[in-house]
């Protein structure tokens, strides 16, 4: 994480990461999981459980019923975007560009669920994951830093990143660098190489590994 952070964005931050740890042990069984030695965790069921069902949609094609409420924007800048249902606080879906792989629609879509459940969006507003920016790790909006903390979290929990990692020597000296575990162990987690290394980071950070 960046040095410049104020505490309070720190905060938020650990907070974001706090939700998406009690959702993904209340969504899923660890235990299992990790008995199994599965770690990819369901993003689309747990969303859907939570009132926010995630729809795969190719956003270079005809977008359906949606299509009125986009602007020239979507063409290519956009891989993603949630909105609130205006009718229940409590609802609302969450858009993917379905041309994406699949390591980054997983990101795109927690990220979304993000913004919902940390209650970033007014009734009429819509969040937009851009292609060139929105999952940055040098992105300084508290909003955008806050749901990428959320859904690194969710989809590369704590609990199965200490295990996934049990048996690899990191010590110290280790810089990202050099752990060549890092490309297999996003294909394990669903997760791109960028976002598995940025978590690592996090968890040194947090002197958790
Ligand atoms: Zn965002």
């Amino acid at each position: 994480m960046k040095d410049n952070l104020s505490n309070e964005t720190k905060h938020k931050i650990e907070e974001a990461e706090l939700r998406a740890r009690h959702i993904v042990n209340e969504h899923c069984n660890l235990n299992e999981m990790i008995d199994q030695r599965v770690f990819i965790i369901g993003v689309g069921k747990i969303s859907e459980k939570l009132g926010f069902p995630t729809y795969m949609v190719n956003f270079g094609d005809d977008f359906g019923v949606e299509k009125s409420r986009l602007t020239d924007r979507f063409t290519n800048d956009v891989k993603g975007f949630a909105m609130k249902n205006t009718k229940s606080a409590a609802s609302g879906s969450i858009y993917v560009d379905s041309r994406d792989d699949i390591e980054v629609r997983r990101f795109t879509a927690a990220h979304e669920l993000g913004h919902l459940i940390l209650k970033h969006l007014d009734d009429s507003e819509m969040s937009i994951a851009f292609r060139d920016n929105a999952s940055a790790p040098d992105q300084a909006d508290e909003k955008e830093l806050t749901a990428n903390a959320f859904a690194a979290e969710l989809l590369m929990p704590k609990r199965l990143m200490k295990e996934a990692l049990r048996n690899k020597k990191i010590t110290k000296a280790i810089t990202i660098e050099d752990m060549d575990f890092i490309p297999r162990l996003a294909e394990s987690f669903g997760v791109t190489v960028e976002a598995m290394r940025r978590q690592i980071s996090r968890l040194r950070e947090l002197g958790e590994i």
